[in-house]
C-alpha cells in the first residue's frame, strides 16, 4: 500500500472535509435505516436510500454507492447494534471519481460546487515508481488536521536470488541491530530521544495541564517518526549488503523478541516492541521486492552459545554486551556472536531442500535445533 500525503489549499482542504462528513453523514443515515427496517443486505439497502442519498447529502453515485456499501460492510460482523459512523472516517473512491495526474495531482470530486478539484500531493521516487503498480480504489483518509490518499499496489516479486551463505541479524536494545560480519547499529540516538521524552514526560505528567499534555503527544510523535526514518534506514543497509553478497538473511523468529525481553528494569522503557516489529517487517518487506531470502530461526540459546565450539552455557554472557565462553575462552560483542549463531541456524535451513520445498516464497521456517 502507498500513502501520499495530500497537499490541498485552504478551500480544497474545507471542501474535502465536508465531503467526508456528509459521506459519514450519509452512512450514518443509511445505517439508521438498515437498522430500523432491518435490512442488512447491500442490495437491498441501496434499493431503499440510493435515491435518498442522492438527494438530501448530494452526493454523486459513486459515492452514493460506496456509502451504502460501507453501511452494510459495517453489519457483517455483528447484527446486534446500530452501527455508527466517525464524522471523518475514510471514504473510498474509484476511477471514475479519482483520477492521478501525471504531475503529482490528482483529480478529485468534492462537494464544492459538485466539480472535481486538482489537488497536488507529496510524492518520493519511490512511490512515483509503485503507483504504477496501483490497483483500482483509493481511500481518502484524515488523521491529524492532514488529507491522505492510501492505494494498494500490486508489485511483482521478483524471482528468489541465488544464495551462497547467509547474514544473520540479531535484534537488540543497545545495538539496535547486529549481524554476523560484525557490523552493529547503534541504537544510541534513537534511545537518547527516547530517554528525554521520558523525562519530559515524568516532569509534565506532574503538572498535568492540557498545554503539558499536547506537548506530550507532540514528542511521541517526533520519536515514532525518527525511528521509523531509522528503521527504514538500518533495513535497507541490511538488505543491500545481503543483495550484494548473495546471502540470505536469517532472523529469529517472533517468539525470540518476546522471550529475550528479560531485560533489566531501566532498559524496559527504552524496549518499545513496535520498533522492533516494524524493524523486522521492514527488512522482510525490502526483502521481498529485491528478491533476498529470509529464513526465520528458533532463537533457543543463541545468545548463549559460544559460536567457535559450540558450548552452551548462561555464564559465557558475562553483561549485556560482553560474551566470553567458559570453555574455549573466544570472546566478543555478544550482540555479534548472537548474530553468528543465528547465521549457523539460518545456513542449516536454507541447506535443507526438504524445506526449501514446502517454503513460501521469501519465507522459510527452520526447524533445525543448536545444541
Ligand atoms: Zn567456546
Amino acid at each position: 500500500m502507498i500513502n501520499l500525503k495530500l497537499l490541498p489549499s485552504p478551500y480544497q482542504h474545507k471542501s474535502l472535509l465536508q465531503t467526508l462528513e456528509q459521506a459519514n453523514d450519509a452512512c450514518n443515515y443509511a445505517s439508521e435505516i438498515a437498522w430500523g427496517t432491518q435490512t442488512f443486505g447491500q442490495f437491498k439497502l441501496h434499493k431503499l436510500v440510493y435515491r435518498d442519498i442522492r438527494e438530501k447529502f448530494s452526493l454523486t453515485a459513486q459515492v452514493a454507492v460506496r456509502v451504502i456499501s460501507k453501511a452494510a460492510d459495517g453489519y457483517k460482523l455483528d447484527r446486534k447494534t446500530q452501527r455508527a459512523f466517525r464524522p471523518h472516517g475514510a471514504i473510498t473512491y474509484d476511477d471514475r471519481i479519482l483520477r492521478y495526474l501525471p504531475d503529482d495531482r490528482v483529480s478529485i470530486w468534492t462537494l464544492a460546487e459538485k466539480a472535481r478539484q486538482t489537488i497536488p500531493y507529496a510524492c518520493g521516487p519511490k512511490q512515483r515508481e509503485l503507483l504504477a503498480y496501483r490497483m483500482g480504489e483509493t481511500d481518502l483518509v484524515y488523521r491529524d488536521n492532514t488529507f491522505y490518499l492510501n492505494t494498494v499496489v500490486d508489485v511483482e516479486e521478483p524471482p528468489l536470488l541465488e544464495t551462497e551463505d547467509v547474514l544473520g541479524i540479531d535484534l537488540g536494545i543497545v545495538n539496535i541491530l547486529a549481524d554476523s560480519d560484525g557490523e552493529t547499529y547503534s541504537g544510541g540516538q534513537v534511545n537518547g530521544l527516547r530517554k528525554r521524552h521520558a523525562k519530559l514526560r515524568a516532569r509534565l505528567q506532574k503538572t498535568g495541564s492540557r498545554a503539558a499534555k499536547r506537548l506530550l503527544r507532540q514528542r511521541g510523535k517526533k520519536e515514532h517518526r525518527f525511528a521509523g526514518w531509522v528503521n527504514h534506514n538500518i533495513s535497507k543497509r541490511v538488505v543491500l549488503k545481503a543483495e550484494r553478497t548473495k546471502r540470505a538473511i536469517a532472523l529469529e523468529n517472533l517468539q525470540g523478541i518476546r522471550s529475550r525481553t528479560r531485560v533489566r528494569k531501566s532498559q524496559r522503557r527504552q524496549h518499545h516492541s513496535w520498533s522492533f516489529f516494524q524493524l523486522r517487517s521492514f527488512i522482510q518487506y525490502k526483502a521481498r521486492l529485491t528478491g533476498v531470502l529470509v529464513v526465520l530461526v528458533p532463537p533457543a540459546f543463541t545468545s548463549q552459545r559460544c559460536a567457535r565450539c559450540g558450548c552452551v552455557d548462561k555464564a559465557n554472557r558475562v553483561s549485556q554486551s560482553l560474551f566470553s565462553c567458559v570453555r574455549c575462552f573466544f570472546a566478543g560483542n555478544s550482540d555479534t556472536i548472537a548474530a553468528e549463531n543465528i547465521r549457523v541456524l539460518g545456513r542449516a535451513a536454507v541447506n535443507r531442500p526438504d524445506l526449501a520445498a514446502s517454503a513460501t516464497p521469501g519465507l522459510k521456517l527452520a526447524k533445525s535445533r543448536l545444541l
